[in-house]
């Protein structure tokens, strides 16, 4: 019989677990974050039966959040965190200090030490990337203006984070203000190292690197490369210059985002990073100690209110200064209206310092679970009026019956422009804004948001609606608009696209007339050629 090692147990339960659970809490139509927090207490101590190793878990998680920010950098240019700068910044420092006043206020009134309140508002002063991101993911917010705000917001409080978890020892052992001084300015020049280092020598070295590997032509050699590159840059950037894991990852792929093989390494790393993620709200839910309901809920309260309402009113007005309208400052201050992973590493580093009471600890970790498990309905009231903004064309009335299409990608750009200059009627439906649109045509009417979501497709008027075309690459997404499409308007003519047979099923059992694989196509293609010069 092999050995059953804590890795692998802990590994194990908590993926088994927590799919388990996800999937009850999707057909229960709640989030799964709800399900994977719930594994967590499940195979926690504080539960009976299986319990889990808190550490192994822990360190799980982190890989999560390294190959998270990875996946952000990607994404990121240089130019995208220059851009947001002048907003991110205030807006991060501002919110923390707001966080901070709050949290040392209700420590003193329950009595606690001036320390204890600083490191008890500093814990709650900071959103979870793991819970951001995946908000943002979700509603496919990431490429946004807003998303990349949000982004650049959570790097300057993961700089910050890094210059308190250094500051905490120094505080801890009852410093002078200015050996304090010292470890800030110290910890300032070891990021500012870090970030020369990478754009001076990552920048040149990284991309080269993944040129001579892709040229290697091993798929697999390409694989381990982007993935070495992430971890190895985390955990360099850590040891080398005392900076976070997940600012080091974040670093690793804006530098890689210059490459043009960024979108490969971006899905080669995806599964992993999905399954990691999982892990690292498992290991949160195996923190909850339950007890601290019963014996301090008036404490616990004034602890959620903080994070949910305090930094949110904070976080909308900051943006609000700054010229941003409404629905911006809604969605920034709502995924920031949580806490997570550096909490949890305040709240252990302070309470084994002896900075904070073990009640203080248990109030943060109750608080983040919390917080966490309501983020979805946050969104979900900042979301509300704000789902799809649409740019309707000229009169309304007695117009022919469009044809809905989703996204406008090499796809669906091609599929518009074939359409609007047949002089077809055209409701195209854009989740990311950035992206090249179709010019203002009086036949077109565009919507951006995610077509997935049943409140987008009614502002699209599907029911009148003569033809819908999904020309999106994402099956499940595509099977989900192509369901809620059918059922909104039953005799609808859907045609969606596919990349193998398996999909062609799948979209064709949820409802789709006709499915065009692209690889189908593009052989027609290639042998029709191929006998034509013959
Ligand atoms: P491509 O694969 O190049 O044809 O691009 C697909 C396009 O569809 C991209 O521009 C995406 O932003 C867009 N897209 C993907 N999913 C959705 C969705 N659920 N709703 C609206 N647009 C989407």
């Amino acid at each position: 019989m092999p050995h059953l090692t804590p890795l692998i147990g802990t590994m194990v339960a908590g993926l088994v677990i927590a799919f388990l659970f996800g999937m009850a809490a999707h057909r229960l139509k709640l989030p799964p974050i709800v399900g994977y927090l719930l594994a967590g207490v499940i195979v926690g101590p504080f539960t009976p039966g299986y319990v889990a190793d808190q550490k192994i878990a822990t360190e799980l998680a982190e890989l999560g959040v390294i190959l998270l920010m990875f996946g952000v950098g990607l994404h990121f240019s240089l130019r995208d965190l220059l851009s947001v700068r002048s907003i991110a910044v205030p807006g991060a420092v501002v919110q923390i200090g707001v966080a901070v006043v709050l949290g040392w206020l209700l420590a003193m009134a329950l009595g606690w030490s001036h320390g204890a309140g600083l490191t008890f508002g500093l814990a709650l002063s900071v959103a979870s990337t793991v819970v951001l991101l995946r908000a943002m993911q979700e509603r496919r917010l990431l490429e946004t203006d807003r998303g990349k705000i949000a982004v650049g917001w959570l790097i300057v409080e993961d700089v910050a984070m890094v210059l308190a978890l250094v500051l905490l020892p120094v505080m801890a052992a009852s410093a002078t203000p200015a050996e304090m001084a010292g470890a800030i300015g110290i910890t300032l020049l070891k990021v500012g190292g870090f970030v020369a280092a990478m754009l001076i020598v990552g920048r040149r070295a990284i991309p080269w690197l993944l040129h001579v590997v892709a040229h290697s032509g091993s798929r697999e050699l390409f694989r381990l490369a982007v993935l070495a590159i992430a971890l190895g840059v985390a955990l360099g950037a850590a040891l080398l210059f005392g900076v976070s894991f997940a600012l080091g990852a974040f670093f690793a792929g804006m530098i890689l985002a210059e490459s043009p093989f960024s979108q490969r390494a971006g899905e080669e790393t995806l599964p992993l990073r999905d399954a990691f993620a999982v892990l690292f709200f498992v290991s949160v839910g195996m923190l909850f100690n339950p007890s601290v309901l019963v014996e301090a809920p008036l404490a616990l309260a004034g602890t959620v209110l903080i994070i949910v309402v305090g930094k949110s009113i904070a976080a909308y007005f900051i943006v609000r200064a700054f010229g941003r309208d409404h629905r911006v400052a809604l969605t920034i201050a709502a995924s920031l209206a949580q806490i997570g992973e550096f909490s949890f590493i305040l709240a252990t580093l302070g309470s084994e310092g002896g900075l904070i009471e073990p009640m203080a600890r248990d109030l943060i970790l109750a608080g983040a679970i919390i917080s966490i498990l309501i983020n979805p309905l946050v969104f979900a009231l900042a979301g509300r009026r704000e789902e799809a903004v649409i740019k309707p064309s000229s009169a309304k009335e007695s117009r022919e019956a469009a044809v809905v299409l989703i996204g406008h990608g090499r796809v669906g750009s091609r599929i518009a422009n074939e359409l609007l200059a047949a002089g077809q009627r055209v409701t195209l439906i854009e989740s990311s804004s950035d992206i090249g649109l179709p010019e203002e045509s009086e036949r077109l009417d565009l919507i951006i948001g995610n077509a997935a979501s049943p409140l987008v497709l009614a502002e699209a008027a599907i029911e009148d609606a003569r033809m819908l075309m999904v020309a999106i690459p994402e099956t499940f997404e595509a099977g989900q608009i192509i369901e809620q499409a059918r059922r909104l308007n039953p005799g609808i003519q859907i045609i969606a696209r596919a990349h193998s047979d398996a999909e062609v099923e799948y979209l064709t059992g949820r409802g789709a007339n006709r499915t065009i694989m692209g690889e189908e196509e593009i052989a027609r293609r290639m042998s029709n050629l191929a006998l034509a010069v013959r």
